[in-house]
């Protein structure tokens, strides 16, 4: 059955290219049926830190990307840190001895090349054949360094041997170690798995994305107002595609959809733009409740009271934000006194006398309005508007900047609903003041 790893090393944080490696290695393995693994790779002891272990597990658990065997799991062919598998190690480096394809020089050992060609059957990016004939070009490779550490390739190789991994999706940057690991592997006397490289991520300006670039960072994205499935389904266009004009998927639908034939071989383009789009479509799957729930903490950090109305009050703002961020300043004046204005919304209709005369008359209208309700509040503004022969259409912008201090957002009648008549009239007075 199908095994697939995430092999991260622990040396910075989770980066976007990370998360799509993982992503597709889940993908594969859920779609199969078959076991996603996480495996750590540190071996590099002087760039390895515990908050990059933190973040790699904590990124992939925001993403959802959950892993059957690997820290916190367990499983049949651990332990899963590279840092405790020396004992490992060293037993298949006996093999390569006893073998004569390892010899020692200067007290690091070198693997013996086959000085054949090989070629490899990509997955992703088809056949690729490295001509070992050529010393020169392919000298012998340090497995084992004078100070008995072991170099990638080796433990690479041992571990997807060891964790009888059937599937190795990574970045194309590991495309050329391959044959090496071809190489090992065939020395072991073990078969390799299958390998498919998945292409380079450029940013918008062509160059190649690193780990310091914007949006690169996988932490960065729940504080930014993203959630995880819009994550979740712009990391998976990176280098996949439906092959249909459909783009707005959820990881389930993703596991029923994907493919290793249907990766492009052409790098892909991060696109921050499309990511606020996708989270956007995100956020419009969520129920009211679910979307409140999520906005929650950053309404809370805004300092607005996170009262009885909020849930209400956060519903009629779903459909007009793209990310979290943007729930508390599109629902301050509902919740709150002091919000923000748009100095040109208010300064159109405070210039203008009229405006200022009908609002100061709908404030009177709405307070003696008998029964308050939207229907009666919405009705009101047509009469008022009427009775000073002016068309309802030419009070509904002052009301609205009156309310909100903002020429857009919700719907005027949510807004009448939400704030009640005694807010509406004050903010009516005061705006005509
Ligand atoms: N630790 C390697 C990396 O992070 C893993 C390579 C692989 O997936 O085989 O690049």
């Amino acid at each position: 059955s199908v095994r697939t790893r995430f092999a991260p090393s622990p040396t910075g944080y989770l980066h976007v290219g990370g998360a799509r490696t993982a992503l597709f290695n889940y993908l594969f393995a859920r779609k199969h049926g078959g076991t996603f693994v996480l495996r750590v790779e540190d071996t590099d002891e002087a760039r390895n830190t515990q908050p990059a272990r933190d973040a790699i597990f904590s990124g992939m658990q925001w993403l959802g990307l959950d892993w059957d065997e690997g820290e916190g799991k367990g499983g049949d062919y651990g332990p899963y840190n590279q840092s405790e598998r020396t004992a490992i190690y060293d037993k298949w480096f006996e093999v390569l001895r006893e073998k004569g394809r390892v010899y020692e020089e200067e007290g690091a050992w070198r693997f013996r090349f086959e000085r054949k060609p090989i070629t490899m059957h990509d997955l992703v990016c088809g056949e690729v054949t490295i001509d070992y004939r050529d010393e020169s070009n392919t000298p012998d490779m340090v497995v084992r360094r004078s100070d008995g550490s072991y170099v990638f390739h080796f433990v690479n190789v041992v571990d997807d041997l060891e964790m009888k991994i059937t599937h190795v999706i990574r970045g194309e940057d590991h495309l050329m170690n391959t044959p090496k690991h071809l190489q090992l592997f065939e020395a072991l006397g073990a078969e390799a798995p299958q390998y498919g490289h998945i292409p380079l991520i450029l940013n918008a300006d062509g160059s190649k994305m690193s780990k310091r670039d914007v949006g690169a960072a996988v932490g960065d994205y729940p504080r930014q107002g993203y959630i995880a499935p819009g994550v979740i389904n712009f990391i998976a266009l990176l280098g996949w595609s439906s092959k249909s004009d459909e783009e707005i998927f959820t990881l389930e639908e993703l596991v029923a959809r994907f493919s290793l034939e249907a990766v492009n071989r052409a790098p892909a383009r991060f696109d921050a733009e499309k990511c606020t789009w996708l989270n956007q479509q995100h956020l419009l799957k969520l129920s009211p409740e679910a979307f409140a729930e999520e906005a929650k903490s950053f309404v809370a950090d805004a300092g607005l009271p996170v009262d009885d109305r909020y849930p209400a009050v956060a519903a009629v703002v779903r459909e007009k934000v793209r990310l979290l961020s943007e729930v508390p300043a599109a629902i301050g004046f509902l919740l709150a006194d002091a919000f923000d204005l748009d100095a040109e919304a208010v300064e159109k209709v405070r210039g203008n006398a009229a405006a200022k005369d009908l609002l100061a008359a709908l404030a009177n209208d709405f307070a003696a309005i008998p029964e308050w309700t939207i229907d009666a509040a919405k009705h009101q503004i047509g009469e008022t508007a009427k009775a000073a022969g002016a068309k309802p259409g030419q009070l509904m912008f002052p009301v609205r900047v009156a309310l909100s201090g903002k020429s857009g957002g919700p719907d005027l009648g949510d807004i009448l609903g939400l704030l009640g008549r005694e807010k509406c009239v004050e903010r009516l007075k005061a705006f005509s003041a």
